[in-house]
């Protein structure tokens, strides 16, 4: 799999300081470009803040789909500092850590 896009979209949790929701509107947008078989959605990427590129509890008890890659980007100061990528278990009870690399 290659990756050739990735679409921003605002934070629309309740919490978005500490929690991370995707803009519906755009995920219905991106499914269906998918559909029309231009693209597929791969997966999707949030930040931690001052902290690790890890799943955390949260992230673990809201996988709802097993087939999307989760990047996550840890901050510290504003910058960025690691990432890490996850793929979660088939039954979305938790995550494997995957490899990705540049191409
Ligand atoms: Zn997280």
């Amino acid at each position: 799999m290659i990756v050739s896009q990735a679409v921003a979209s605002t934070n629309v949790a309740d919490e978005p300081s500490h929690r991370f929701a995707i803009d519906p509107g755009l995920r219905l947008r991106l499914q269906k470009v998918a559909r029309s078989g231009a693209a597929q959605i791969l997966g999707h990427y949030h930040s931690h803040p001052d902290g690790a590129a890890q799943p955390s509890k949260t992230d673990k008890a809201g996988i709802y789909e097993a087939d999307l890659i989760w990047l996550i980007a840890a901050v510290k100061a504003g910058q960025m500092h690691d990432i890490a990528t996850f793929m979660p278990w088939a039954d979305c009870g938790g995550f494997d850590e995957i490899e990705i690399r540049e191409s």
